[in-house]
């Protein structure tokens, strides 16, 4: 809220400054008040951490107008967001002002964070540029905290950066970047750290022997130069596996091992330790939010304790907390029996201050947090709101069999064609259209009472009926009935399926000041009754062509929330895809003879280590498969993906046999088609013509030039005319000439 209102410029710097240095007072108070003995600084941003390291490195791309000195707020804010030129009204979208242009942002990781991709070039020079980590240092030390100040580790630094230079690698920059850190360690030591913590997540990555040297090139220089500072060389979200050598041989004074996501790690890890070196047990889950079994866990870690000696052990959550909620306390309308399951970033920390207590004094100091954390691992264990005995026998009744169509595409497609005789190129989009601030405001208006359920689908009802008068107007051939109902593609399923919860407080960073609220999987997920049903047949009782019903597949659903950790995703995953199922054929049964099932979250799910992508893939595809092969041959099934990058999973994307795939294309220029040529793709493919993350209005020539690169690479018949994605965060006065203009190209084509 402080950015928001900064960036609007209704408060001044010193405000947002201000309001950041009593938020980073509230934190370390609040952990201290918890217990934490190991008070973390520098893990504070005003937008992301990476970005925050550019800064600190001065690795400013010369377009930000920055030469040297200290980075200003203006420029760092540019990096984020874009800064418009105010002679320019601009669109109010900050990728796309005339002035400059934001960093590009990517996934960290495989969580749903993005982070700034810092950008290198093969002149880059760096220098001290932000002092952020000592100051940050020294404004806690002022408090009375001691803190271990966290910076982002060289080589993970370098390796998630890219460059314009072709066969340029950033990783060739570490000698030229080593100083500025080297510089940074000095300046803490001398402020009095006695330890830093170093991130170096990509150790749970494959990694070439280049980047292990770097990593063994980097330490020894750290601890060459900075001799007095220790040291935690922190991984997570995965096993160190084949990197544990180069790890373990660092010149680093601990290491933090992800206990959540690889704990069969533990065991060797322990064996193999340096005995000048303390081990950080990452046992707390800082990925997901489920309740700490503290037991269970005091059984798991005692030993290695017993073995290293208690001082050689820090406990602590398995990565930074910025993945999960702040504080469950605020939680009022939960299912209380659910909410006794879980723990958000507060209650974590009181965790890691009981096992903190339990291995210092006794676990019967701790008797009280022990047997409530073991009713609470009971009670989940055998409730049954989490144990459906129709869904398992469901499950069991799936067990071994290969969920395919009744009939290969190639006879599909034959009996598809000669029931919808739709024109050869036949143009459709992918679901949402505009979620104006007249939608939301009903919406808001409903869910607090100031409308009545009925007025509200009233409402609902005329945005549909307006959207859909209006697609025949323009001549789309295959209609969508516009999404208004849905607030989001995963929760509006979720909150009609049994075994999700939503919180109100939820909030988890996704970006800079943009935050999301994952619904929470807790137990067998069914589905008690039709959930679009009714909507798709109202919506094709406006019109005689052909209105697509959209549904959000079982991996997506699976991939945005936060999971039930009592059963292996691929199960969960199964058991939404059998949901799906049942409304893919209830829709079938209402008559509806296309449906669309997005995966938008297909790929990012895909695991960070390549030798696991194909257990994956096969579970996902095979949940794809569950929800869409319930139908007859002659019911169409469409699905979404918005990403661009098909060549390493066209396999499974093939195996998925959709009829009908729309795709993200437009920006690549349908090159990724080239992924679909070489695999002989033989279904049905919309490449998006329209960019759909910009204002911009397409014309005609643009999408007509972009079909003529499709069809070198595809067959006509194989083709259909889309946008990127679902219009949901434009506005109509974009929508409408672009689709239009859509309309047109594909009508130009045709003539062809
Ligand atoms: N049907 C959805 C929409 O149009 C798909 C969105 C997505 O894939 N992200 O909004
Ligand atoms: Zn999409």
């Amino acid at each position: 809220m402080a950015l928001e209102s900064f960036w609007a410029g209704k408060s001044s710097e010193a405000d947002l400054l201000q309001t950041a240095a009593a938020l980073r007072a509230a934190n370390w108070a609040r952990q201290h008040a918890l217990g934490i003995s190991i008070i973390p600084s520098n893990d504070f941003s005003l937008y992301d951490q990476v970005l925050d390291t550019s800064a600190m490195v001065g690795a400013i791309p010369p377009s930000y107008g920055w030469t040297s000195g200290d980075v200003p707020l203006a420029t760092y804010f540019a990096m984020a967001r874009g800064a418009q030129d105010h002679a320019d009204a601009g669109c109010g979208h900050p990728h796309h002002g005339h002035g400059m242009v934001a960093q590009e942002m990517t996934k960290w990781f495989d969580t749903n964070y993005h982070y700034m991709v810092p950008e290198f070039a093969r002149d880059q020079t760096f220098a001290l540029s932000s002092r952020k980590p000592i100051e940050e240092f020294e404004e806690a030390k002022s408090l009375g905290f001691h803190t271990r100040p966290v910076l982002v580790g060289p080589v993970t630094f370098l390796k998630l950066g890219k460059s314009h230079d072709v066969k340029f690698d950033p990783l060739t920059l570490l000698d030229r970047l080593l100083p500025v850190y080297v510089e940074v360690l000095q300046a803490l030591a001398q402020h009095g750290a006695d330890w830093v913590q170093i991130d170096e997540p990509c150790l749970v990555l494959d990694l070439d022997s280049v980047t292990r040297d770097a990593l063994t090139h980097a330490y020894a220089r750290f601890s060459a130069e900075v001799p007095a500072l220790k040291i935690m060389l922190a991984t997570y979200f995965g096993e160190i596996g084949d990197n544990l050598d180069t790890a373990l041989a660092l010149p680093v004074a601990g290491l933090h091992i992800d206990l959540k996501r690889a704990p069969d790690q533990l065991s060797q890890v322990a064996v193999r330790i340096r005995p000048d070196q303390v081990l950080s047990l990452g046992v707390v889950d800082g990925r997901n939010i489920w309740r700490t079994d503290l037991s269970g866990t005091l059984d798991r870690i005692t030993p290695v304790v017993k073995q290293l000696g208690l001082n050689r052990v820090q406990i602590a959550p398995s990565c930074s907390l910025l993945h999960v909620p702040i504080d469950l306390g605020l939680e009022t309308d939960l299912d209380p029996d659910v909410k006794d399951w879980l723990a958000f970033a507060v209650q974590k920390m009181s965790e890691l201050a009981t096992f903190g207590k339990a291995l210092t004094q006794g676990r019967a100091s701790v008797a009280q947090a022990l047997s409530a954390s073991d009713s609470a691992v009971i009670a989940r264990d055998t409730s049954p709101k989490i144990h459906s005995a129709i869904v398992a026998k469901r499950m069991a009744g799936l067990a071994g069999a290969r969920h395919s169509r009744k009939s290969a595409f190639a006879e599909r497609a034959e009996i598809q064609r000669k029931a919808f005789d739709l024109p050869r190129f036949p143009t459709t989009t992918i679901g949402s259209f505009p979620q104006t601030a007249h939608v939301r405001n009903a919406r808001a208006a409903f869910a607090c009472g100031d409308i009545s359920q009925d007025k509200y689908e009233d409402f609902l009802r005329a945005e549909t009926a307006e959207a859909i008068r209006w697609q025949e107007e323009i001549g789309l051939d295959v209609l969508v009935h516009g999404e208004f109902e849905r607030n989001d593609m995963v929760q509006y399923f979720g909150e009609q399926l049994s075994g999700f919860a939503f919180t109100k407080h939820g909030w988890v960073q996704s970006y800079g000041s943009r935050y999301v609220r994952p619904p929470i999987l807790f137990g067998d997920v069914a589905r008690p009754k039709e959930m679009t049903v009714g909507w798709w047949r109202y919506s094709q009782s406006l019109t005689k062509r052909p209105m697509k019903a959209m549904l959000t597949g079982p991996v997506t659903i699976l991939n945005w929330s936060f999971v039930r950790d009592d059963l292996p995703r691929s199960i969960v995953c199964r058991q939404i895809a059998l949901a799906i199922r049942d409304e893919v054929i209830d829709l079938e049964e209402a008559g509806a003879r296309m449906i669309q099932i997005d995966e938008a979250a297909l790929r990012e799910g895909l695991p960070l280590r390549k030798s696991q992508w194909k257990i994956y893939l096969d579970w996902a595809v095979d949940a794809f498969r569950i929800s869409s092969s319930g139908v007859e041959d002659a019911t169409q099934i469409h699905t979404h993906m918005c990403y661009s990058e098909f060549n390493d999973i066209i396999d499974a994307i093939g195996a998925m046999d959709a009829d009908v795939i729309s795709i993200e294309t437009s920006r690549s220029k349908m090159e990724l088609l080239d992924a679909f040529r070489s695999y002989k793709y033989p279904n049905e493919i919309g490449p998006g013509v329209y960019d759909i993350h910009s204002p911009r209005v397409p014309e005609i020539g643009e999408m007509t030039e972009l079909l003529t690169f499709a069809r070198q690479r595809l067959a006509d018949t194989q083709l259909w005319i889309n946008p990127d994605c679902g219009l949901k965060t434009r506005k109509w006065d974009e929508v409408r000439p672009a689709l239009v203009n859509m309309v047109a190209a594909a009508r130009a084509i045709r003539a062809t």
